[in-house]
């Protein structure tokens, strides 16, 4: 039988690698050992969480019927943008309860792209949100913070990247990149989208760095603030939307829309990001969760 988790200290616990517990068993007996060391690492985790030494950061917008969509030139076809259907609200159409239909497409809001929303991730067998494995949407997050030099149509260069790690240390395989543009301080507003009859305006990633940090690097993902992790200028490129071909054609993943970037470190949050579990799904609005040590 388990031993009951003991009740958390006041103080703020530091979690401790497992190489440490096990450096530290080697000195005491069992019972010492149970003494000194009762939490595993999940009730670490848990009483972490519970004294605020590691916090929930929201990196999601809200969802609402002026979230911004992205624009299709036509004659391609639209997504529907977010819509609430009451059904019923303490009234005689259900007097004790209250829920709605949504209406809205797959990459609404801040949301998650799966390889199998591209052309060129199309072949992968665990690339559709139901399919992925779930070990997946839980990864570590490199911020590469570009604000200072940001405008509607940076791109995001090779040389931002490399300059970030030498400061911060090579982005370590299997991490999200997340660009932290300042963008999401334009939701709701018509500059967000920013389209003029050339399109949209928005940042995003140059084609050098799609290929870098999925190949050079083996990232996860990329996360962006903007619509999409593509530029608002992208599909005019001698290679149309190099973010997603690349990201996803390497098996990557997708964030867009995203908040609060501003509240993370360079290095050390971890991401929670699971889409809703859709048959064949290319995709869905995603509640995204940093932790954080503090
Ligand atoms: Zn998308």
């Amino acid at each position: 039988m388990r031993a009951m988790p003991r009740q958390a200290p006041a103080r703020c616990l530091q979690l401790r690698s497992h190489d440490d517990l096990k450096a530290d068993s080697s000195k005491f007996s069992t019972i010492e050992l149970q003494r000194r060391i009762p939490m595993s690492l999940l009730n670490q985790l848990a009483t972490a969480l519970s004294t605020g030494s590691v916090k929930i950061i929201d990196l999601t917008h809200t969802l609402e019927e002026r979230t911004p969509i992205i624009p299709l030139p036509a004659p391609n076809a639209q997504q529907l943008p977010f819509r609430l259907e009451e059904i019923s609200r303490f009234d005689e159409r259900g007097p004790d309860w209250y829920w709605n239909n949504i209406h809205c497409g797959e990459h609404t809001g801040t949301h998650f792209d799966a390889p199998a929303h591209w052309i060129s991730g199309r072949h992968y067998e665990d690339g559709s949100t139901d399919k992925i494995p779930v070990k997946r949407f839980i990864a570590p997050a490199c911020v590469i913070d570009v604000s200072d030099r940001v405008h509607e149509d940076y791109l995001t260069t090779v040389e931002d990247i490399e300059r970030w790690e030498a400061e911060h240390g090579r982005i370590p395989a299997g991490s999200w990149a997340l660009i932290r543009t300042g963008w999401s301080s334009r939701n709701y507003s018509d500059q967000f989208l920013n389209v003029r009859e050339d399109g949209g305006h928005w940042p995003g990633n140059h084609p050098d760095v799609a290929k870098f940090l999925a190949r050079e690097r083996d990232v996860i993902g990329v996360g962006t603030e903007p619509v999409g992790t593509d530029s608002g200028q992208a599909s005019t490129f001698a290679e149309p939307l190099p973010c997603h071909y690349y990201m996803h054609g390497s098996n990557k993943f997708g964030l867009s829309s995203l908040a609060n970037l501003h509240l993370l470190p360079p290095t050390g949050a971890l991401l929670i990001t699971p889409p809703l579990k859709i048959k064949n799904g290319s995709g869905s609005p995603c509640r995204v969760l940093a932790l954080v040590e503090c």
